[in-house]
């Protein structure tokens, strides 16, 4: 088959288009014949090797959607031929945080790599029945950002009529969570640094849109757009850049998820104010295996919007990474196949 193959770390010149052996599913796996992978901001990482030292040959890619084409030993529920969106979070299934469904807190938990590929071999118990309705774009767009979303939201308790502040609001991420805290009844005041998008992203949900420039102090915009509360929640996955920002812009015992940190991930914290204004702080890593099979009729429906900015052929990844890295997204970049 052919597959997308990282041998070392580095630019977009070490995602290598190569010829690889078909793999075989094992007791509990299924193959998987994908027609489209989700290119997600962990796949930079992972080519650049933030992820782990001494990988061999490692195939990137945690989302996609395709045909089953092979069962191994052991796999009752599922049949070739149907239709599949993989669900990339890979856990023990018995331990105590697996099964009261907070699958990341299990000590095995990581995430599936291996969908830059015509094929992938997954546990059958990482399988969600595709909806009709998707095309396998739209399914391979959905999982680790709607996922990772939806799980920060019901930790923070989001609640209707609260305020949500959202950094990097144009990315794969930031839609999800743009969808998801509109349909919960948050008011949304989305971040970007780009004029051109500011229309989309009120198309898309948002109340309010603040346009970053050179300057320009946030806390202060959101603190006049709230009649000096601040935000209930902000979701920030801008890091060093955006942090002090944040802590800025959050109201009394508001709640600032940390869900990745693009621009660095050191930040002075200033702890009077954290703990003066009761303020928590919450990390966000992927969510719950419960998260994909509830959500994703929600998209077959039309009540959820996937929102894809480019596709590319596979051979293209590097280019698609080019992309991600250098010239921003409005929504998601797909890699088919
Ligand atoms: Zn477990």
């Amino acid at each position: 088959m052919k597959a997308i193959q990282i041998h070392e770390p580095g630019d977009i010149t070490v995602l290598k288009y190569e010829e690889v052996e078909v793999p075989d599913p094992g007791v509990g796996q299924v193959r998987v014949r994908l027609h489209a992978a989700g290119i997600n901001h962990r796949d930079i990482w992972v080519r650049q090797g933030s992820l782990g030292a001494g990988i061999q040959a490692i195939i990137p890619g945690s989302d996609g959607a395709g045909e089953i084409d092979a069962i191994g030993a052991g796999v009752r529920d599922w049949s070739v031929g149907q239709k599949v969106v993989i669900n990339p979070g890979l856990s023990c299934g018995t331990c105590a945080a697996c099964l009261r469904g907070d699958h990341p807190a299990c000590p095995a938990f990581r995430i599936f790599d291996g969908t830059y590929a015509e094929y992938a071999v997954v546990p059958a118990q990482n399988l969600v029945a595709m909806p009709g309705g998707l095309t396998f774009a739209e399914a391979a767009s959905i999982g680790i950002p709607y996922v990772t979303a939806e799980d920060y939201l019901i930790r923070a308790e989001a609640l209707p009529g609260q305020t949500l502040l959202l950094w990097g609001a144009t990315g794969g991420l930031g839609l999800a969570t743009l969808q998801l805290a509109r349909l919960r009844g948050l008011r949304v005041i989305a971040a970007t640094r780009s004029q051109q998008r500011v229309d989309k992203l009120r198309q898309m949900g948002a109340d309010d849109v603040l346009l970053l420039t050179p300057g320009e102090d946030v806390a202060d915009a959101v603190m006049s757009l709230t009649q000096g509360r601040g935000a209930d929640l902000v979701v920030d996955s801008v890091g060093q850049a955006s942090f002090p920002q944040s802590l800025g812009s959050v109201a009394r015992g508001g709640v600032i998820v940390t869900v990745g940190a693009t621009t660095g991930g050191s930040v002075a914290l200033d702890l009077g104010r954290l703990f003066r204004h009761r303020v928590n702080l919450m990390g966000a890593f992927m969510g719950s295996a419960s998260i994909l099979p509830r959500l994703l009729p929600l998209f077959a429906r039309g009540v959820l919007v996937p929102v894809i900015d480019n596709i590319f052929p596979l051979e293209q990844a590097d280019q698609a990474h080019e992309q991600m890295e250098n010239h921003g997204v409005f929504g998601k970049l797909i890699l088919t196949m």
